[in-house]
């Protein structure tokens, strides 16, 4: 069977400009109910790809004839999916990932579609471009544990919560 077989996915999120591809293939596995594993396979993308410690939402850049196939399952142009690409560069293990949860929660475009933003793979990134605040972090190996991007914005909400309660008591 070859990629020209696969029948189109029935409903797929298109990707936001600023989105991380991770992102956006997480808000996929999320509306079918699936791990983003689960769905690569399903998908017949081939061998899923090596990842760092982060997990999915750190995707490694994809070669074109993956982008290609993916593109046709979501009826997407290509082009879409490569401008979200994660550089290579940013691929490598790290201890935690930076993220604004104002940003992450407050699409201004959709509300109803929270989404990692590529910006925040940038291993320099230490504020928020949009609020001027330092990024929350989170451990990678909370991320990784995350099935798709609504596990993941559990896990993240969790985390946040947490924090806040921490930084009360040292006010209080
Ligand atoms: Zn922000």
């Amino acid at each position: 069977m070859s990629f020209s077989d696969l029948r189109p996915w029935p409903v797929a999120p298109r990707p936001f400009h600023e989105e991380t591809f991770g992102s956006w293939l997480g808000r996929v596995a999320s509306r079918y109910q699936m791990s983003v594993a689960q769905m690569w396979e399903i998908s017949q993308l081939g061998a899923f790809p090596i990842l760092s410690n982060a997990g999915w939402i750190l995707f490694a850049p994809l070669p074109e004839r993956t982008l290609v196939a993916l593109s046709a399952l979501a009826r997407l142009n290509p082009d879409r999916l490569a401008r979200i690409q994660t550089p290579s560069g940013w691929v490598r293990n790290r201890s935690t990932l930076p993220y604004c949860f104002r940003c992450l929660v407050l699409n201004p475009l959709d509300v109803a579609a929270p989404r990692w933003k590529r910006i925040w793979l940038d291993p320099d990134i230490e504020v928020c471009e949009e609020h001027g605040t330092t990024l929350e972090r989170i451990p990678a190996q909370i991320t990784r544990r995350a099935r798709n991007m609504d596990r993941l914005l559990m896990l993240v909400s969790k985390h946040h919560r947490q924090l806040l309660q921490i930084s009360s008591r040292r006010l209080y």
